[in-house]
């Protein structure tokens, strides 16, 4: 994928497009994937990077959602399950089984917890990924070495899935791209256009990166801008009442020793009545998250004191050794574009079922819902947005569709295995140099990912193409000027441009840091 390549098929392209999907999200690339593999011409435009909104800030689960189950949703869970199972299917590299305990120390909880989740594989049916089984204290203790053993009783194991989120939906918008789609990253709309009867018929757009301004036409356009999903209404509709009640969501990140082992915690019921994980990821620890309203969404939201205190208060009765504020390698924010519901008291409360809604200017809304769900949402987008389109109906093709990178073996490739097939050729490169040594990560990778993914800021590279700023913030400003100086000399930008984009990211990492930035000096 790349930009000159994107801008020469918009150029090309003649009359409107079959459609245009403003948000590269989960959800937006999704809709793209499916629209370009039912052989529909599609454009797809994010304001920012692919993936710069929530869908780099999950918990990183491919999930049913045990929560569901307790509030008695079960045709949700199951659904989920079902799509569990397909991205397991076709995105092997990226998608892997894991082990969650729920540590016991009531006599009441195994047997309790051993049902609900006995049901929970049951709902998953064909696509289960293991049986639920009730441990004893020393099963417990050998799953999870580091839990805190106080009164510990025992504990449940079951399974769900995990994936790194940022890099599968890049890896979703290759996919789009080999399909047919095109995708424009640094891609603001900032205008809808209408025909004389008010129906939307177009969008404008701005290149971030020049200034300029395009408008492209569209038989119809989707709106998949997630928690900023009214901002988009309001432009076609400035009397659009609300329809998302934003609610943030956070995570902190420790190094491994806090859950050395396999296997997650998963936490049923916090003092505040939710459910927190703590989940082992690229050989760090993922600890949340917390269900906080705010008033509007923001591209980089922050952490508020009391949630980070909520999570380390939480944390330490679990672990034997209880994280401090010192321990937090990365703290990222992420916002819930969770659906209003009425009068619902809490947004925990509120469906995570996704809604698709048929605007009166004829634009296509589509949010809520989950990660995990993305392809069954994007078929049920698909369905309507053609319909109303009245483009020749064809079949949604995406449940058996493999995704850029499908490899069934990818744990040979080591640290590169998040790439699946596409190893090799980063490996081919040359320049194994590690940015540093707290992290895997090489120069090889942030050329390809200027070369072959379309990352165009330091940003981009540290943040979504690898995890290096959610899984050590210190480390991934250490690693900035090196990465600015690679990505300069791939896009011919001069020593200028590459001092100011190592400034801007240090700025940015700020919001992902506990400990002062002082703390960031090269370890001796
Ligand atoms: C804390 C947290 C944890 C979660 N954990 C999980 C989990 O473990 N598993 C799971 O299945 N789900 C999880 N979810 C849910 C899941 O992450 C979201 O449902 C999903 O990422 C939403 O994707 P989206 O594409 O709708 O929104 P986003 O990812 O936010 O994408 C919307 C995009 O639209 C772009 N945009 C906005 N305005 C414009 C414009 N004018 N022009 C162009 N582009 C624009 C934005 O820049 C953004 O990139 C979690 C959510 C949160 C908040």
């Amino acid at each position: 994928m790349k930009r000159e390549e994107m801008y020469r098929r918009l150029r090309e392209h003649e009359g409107p497009w079959d459609m245009v999907v403003i948000g590269g999200g989960a959800t937006g690339v999704g809709v793209a994937i499916d629209a370009a593999a039912r052989g529909y011409d599609v454009l797809l435009l994010e304001q920012h990077d692919f993936g710069k909104g929530t869908s780099s800030r999950s918990t990183k689960l491919v999930h049913g959602g045990v929560r569901y189950l307790e509030q008695g949703n079960l045709s949700l869970v199951m659904e989920a399950l079902k799509e569990r199972g397909l991205l397991l299917q076709n995105a092997p590299h990226l998608v892997r089984n894991l082990a969650f305990v729920v540590p016991t120390y009531d006599w009441w909880e195994s047997p309790f917890y051993g049902i609900g989740l006995k049901l929970y594989n049951l709902l998953a049916g064909k696509y289960g990924f293991g049986s639920s089984k009730i441990l004893s204290r020393e099963e417990t203790l050998q799953s999870l070495p580091t839990i805190n053993t106080e009164g510990l009783r025992g504990g449940v194991v079951y399974y769900d899935g995990q994936f790194d989120d940022s890099r599968l939906l890049i890896n979703l918008t290759a996919t789009a791209f080999e399909r047919g789609a095109t995708l424009l990253n640094y891609a603001q709309v900032t205008m809808l256009s209408k025909d004389d009867d008010g129906f939307v018929e177009g969008v404008r757009f701005r290149d971030v990166e020049t200034g300029e301004n395009h408008t492209v036409a569209a038989r119809v356009v989707v709106n998949a801008t997630g928690p900023f999903t009214d901002e988009v209404r309001r432009l076609a509709d400035s009397n659009a009442r609300p329809m998302i009640a934003p609610s943030q969501g956070v995570h902190l990140v420790f190094d491994h020793s806090f859950l050395s082992g396999e296997n997650a915690i998963m936490v049923p019921h916090t003092s505040d009545g939710r459910v927190l994980f703590a989940i082992p990821w690229h050989g760090h620890v993922v600890v949340g998250t917390t269900d906080t309203p705010i008033p509007a969404a923001t591209l980089e939201p922050e952490a508020f004191d009391q949630e980070v205190e909520f999570i380390l208060q939480t944390a330490s009765l679990y672990l034997a050794h209880p994280p401090r504020r010192e321990d937090v390698l990365a703290v990222f924010t992420g916002i819930r574009p969770l659906v209003r519901a009425g009068d619902a008291g809490s947004t925990a409360a509120l469906s995570r079922d996704h809604t698709i809604r048929i605007e009166e200017t004829g634009m296509v809304t589509i949010c809520g819902g989950k990660w995990t769900t993305y392809r069954h949402m994007a078929e049920d987008c698909v369905n309507q947005a053609a319909t109303l389109a009245r483009l020749a109906e064809r079949p949604c093709p995406t449940a058996d569709l493999r995704i850029h990178g499908y490899d069934q073996d990818a744990a040979r490739f080591g640290a590169l295995r998040v790439y699946g097939s596409d190893a090799p050729a980063i490996a081919a490169l040359g320049m194994p140099a590690q940015l540093d040594p707290s992290l895997p990560y090489t120069e090889a990778e942030v050329v390809w990912a200027v070369r072959e993914v379309m990352a165009r800021t330091v940003e981009d590279v540290l943040a979504r193409r690898t995890r290096a700023l959610f899984l050590n913030a210190a480390a991934a400003v250490r690693m900035a000027p090196r990465v600015a100086e690679i990505l300069a000399r791939e896009l011919g930008r001069g020593e200028d441009w590459s001092a100011r984009e190592a400034a801007n990211f240090r700025e940015t990492a700020r919001r992902y840091l506990i400990r002062p930035l002082l703390d960031t000096a090269a370890p001796r």
